[in-house]
């Protein structure tokens, strides 16, 4: 494949667009002539902000609006960060009022630059609203607010000449200032935006030409008639910015991050700029040239903005990319799929536990319990104290229980971080509850797996810790160890397991002691079981839609895998027949051989034995052989009959790629191991890309 061009003109454009930005609020042809001025300010740079909110629309409706959170988010950083930067300008000019601070904030920015933050951020809540009720509908709205908008921007003469609407505007006038805003200005552009269309560029071509013509006649003639109460609304814009777009689409090929970095940047600095070039030009008596003239202020005015922002930018922490080397991809809309799968298989009282011990099975337990938290999951399970805190600290408020032996010295940080600890027998009840303060527990019951709990058939035991002063019961629970078995014997045996535990849960209750929530289920049991009157269910490897080593049933084929793994080509060697490669030279060419050395090994997570054992990987849509010994960082990939494969390609261990997929259970089992280990096994150094 020849490296393609990349074009990025949306991207690029917003350079431009800044550019607009900056004229608009210099003047540049004011000493030239007012009409060329005119024309420059007030009809063609009005594209600007229209084009940027475009931009934005287009991308948020490419994510279907999920990446609204994040957007909403980085953009009232980039505001208060504004804010605190003209912050000085706003007490030199005097302050405001409390009330006042509020509605600038809030409604129309603190400086007159900054109305575009709260503006876009009111805009895109309205717009994603509209979005909703199909794109004609939310068109339409979203073209009816802007004609109101019009009203009290170029066509306030005659409208506000009408007692109606002169009231209307008046009190619209007391919040935003303008009608430019994020009510009735800003939806319009994000919705065309985000339906991005698309002509040939002849078309865009002849449609922008004649567009932007009939908005400057418009443009003059308001002017003439004295209408306009401000000017940066037209009838015509909106026509006019969908052929910019167009145009900018038809040759829009990857992105330019530095690009747009540099256009907020000048977006962000240019008034200080021109208080900076002002206050400049008079201590060197150089206003004559860089404040009364105007094309000499615009000059220096820009050429300061982009020596700003260009020292800035270079200053900015640069982090390495996350897929330079080797990273596991999350797909989190499987992950909620396989969360609801799962609840739904419940009994109607029964919630799901999600396990995320081992930081998430490798998933990155962060990211799943955050994502599972905000489609209601409520409960979490991790193996130790140091999990259960690491989720808090991410800002996971429900229930944490962790399943795991803590010692009795940690029990303040249990209190602290407000954690259930598991008690996994008699002696561990008592001395958490010697620690002195009330602990929240569940008590873990072994019903045949004689690992942790208090053996089932010991109802006094159990009695005694429920009675303990210091513990508080909320919970009984065991496990299973062959709920993943469908042969007759280890079906039994499950029976006989779950018995014991209602037993004694029983027994508690007939003791008038309160047993709490009960859950005796995992991944194998939620599985292969029916929904079992218990509280919680605890799923950890089939919420990551991946099966252990046991039979298969119906809904396992219904989940889908959260993770894939993936690696770049470092380099791609030939050898010739009889040529060996690798430690021990394990790999002998028996034929002209070209092979990948592909950026991941053992020390990243995989099992070294996985190349000897035939392991593959996919390139290009393709599966390839692992040949001769894997390395702790690199392995090699048989690719002679892909003649294509170049250094920096993406190889796939786990996932898929085009129509094949390697599935974590193949690679597990071709090491004599199960995905639970290979997956909770994902080193440290590898990236992670989470795909929302
Ligand atoms: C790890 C673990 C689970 C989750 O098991 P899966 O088979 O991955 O669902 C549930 N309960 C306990 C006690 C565990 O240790």
């Amino acid at each position: 494949m020849s490296a393609r061009v990349q074009r990025p003109a949306l991207d690029r454009f917003r350079l431009p667009a800044a550019v607009l930005v900056v004229c608009i609020h210099t003047g540049p042809l004011t000493s030239v002539s007012e009409g060329w001025d005119f024309w420059l300010t007030s009809v063609l740079a009005r594209t600007a902000v229209p084009f940027f909110l475009m931009v934005t629309g287009y991308f948020l409706a490419r994510s279907d609006w999920k990446s609204t959170g994040r957007f909403l988010k980085k953009t009232a950083l980039t505001y208060l960060a504004a804010v605190a930067l003209y912050l000085p300008l706003n007490l030199y000019n005097g302050g405001y009022k409390p009330l006042e601070w509020l509605q600038k904030l809030l409604a129309e920015g603190t400086l007159y630059h900054l109305w575009y933050f709260p503006g876009v951020i009111l805009g895109v809540f309205i717009a994603r609203g509209l979005s909703r009720l199909g794109q004609p509908a939310a068109l339409a709205i979203g073209a009816a607010l802007y004609l109101i908008g019009l009203g009290g921007d170029s066509y306030y003469g005659p409208v506000s000449a009408l007692p109606g609407p002169a009231a209307f505007y008046n009190a619209v006038f007391t919040l935003f200032g303008y009608t430019r805003s994020g009510l009735f200005y800003v939806p319009l552009f994000l919705l065309l935006g985000a339906a991005g269309r698309r002509w040939s560029q002849t078309t865009s071509l002849t449609g922008l030409a004649l567009s932007l013509s009939a908005m400057t006649a418009e443009g003059f003639l308001l002017r003439y008639l004295e209408w306009p109460r401000h000017d940066s609304m037209y009838l015509t814009l909106p026509l006019c910015m969908i052929f910019l777009f167009s145009l900018l689409l038809t040759r829009n090929q990857g992105v330019d991050r530095r690009a747009r970095r540099l256009s907020l940047l000048v977006y962000l600095l240019h008034p200080w700029s021109i208080v900076l070039v002002r206050g400049g030009a008079k201590a060197l008596k150089l206003t004559p040239w860089l404040v009364d003239n105007s094309v000499g202020h615009f000059a220096a005015v820009l050429a300061l903005t982009l020596a700003l922002a260009l020292a800035l930018d270079a200053l900015r922490p640069i982090r390495p990319s996350p897929t330079n080397r080797a990273w596991k991809e999350i797909d989190l809309d499987a992950l909620r799929h396989n969360g609801s799968i799962l609840q739904a298989r419940l009994s109607p009282g029964c919630r799901l536990m999600a396990v995320v011990k081992a930081d998430g099975y490798g998933h990155g337990a962060a990211v799943v319990a955050r994502c599972l938290q905000k489609s209601g999951v409520r409960a979490f399970a991790v193996a130790c104290l140091t999990e259960g805190i690491a989720l808090r600290r991410a800002g996971i408020w429900g229930t944490i229980l962790v399943l795991g032996h803590t010692p009795v010295e940690e029990v303040p940080l249990l209190r602290r971080w407000r954690l259930v600890q598991a008690v996994a027998d008699e002696a561990h009840g008592a001395a958490l509850n010697a620690a002195g303060a009330p602990v929240r527990v569940h008590l873990a019951v072994d019903t045949g797996m004689r690992r942790l709990g208090v053996p089932a058939e010991d109802g006094a035991s159990l009695a005694r810790l429920w009675r303990m002063k210091n513990l508080r019961v909320e919970g009984l629970f065991s496990h299973l160890c062959v709920s993943d078995r469908l042969d007759r014997a280890s079906m039994e045996y499950t029976r006989a397991q779950l018995a014991r535990f209602y037993e004694a849960a029983d027994r508690l209750r007939k003791d008038g002691l309160d047993p709490g929530k009960l859950h005796i289920q995992a991944s194998g049991g939620i599985l292969n079981l029916p929904p079992q009157p218990c509280g919680y269910a605890r799923a950890g490897i089939a919420l990551y839609g991946a099966g252990s080593d046991g039979a298969s049933s119906a809904l396992e084929a219904e989940l889908r895998p959260v993770l894939s793994l993936r690696a770049r080509v470092a380099c791609v060697r030939t050898l010739r027949p009889g040529q060996g490669a690798g430690y021990g030279l394990a790999f002998q060419a028996e034929r002209d051989t070209r092979l990948a050395v592909v950026s991941i090994g053992y020390a990243d997570g995989l099992p070294r034995e996985l190349a000897q054992n035939g392991g593959r990987a996919l390139l290009h849509g393709q599966s390839c052989p692992m040949v001769g010994r894997m390395c702790m960082d690199q392995l090699f990939v048989d690719v002679t009959d892909l003649p294509q494969v170049r250094p920096g390609d993406t190889v796939t261990l786990i996932g898929r790629d085009g129509a094949l997929t390697i599935r974590a259970e193949e690679a597990a089992r071709r090491c004599g191991t199960i995905t639970n280990e290979l997956l909770s096994r994902l080193g440290g150094r590898l990236g992670q890309v989470v795909r929302q």
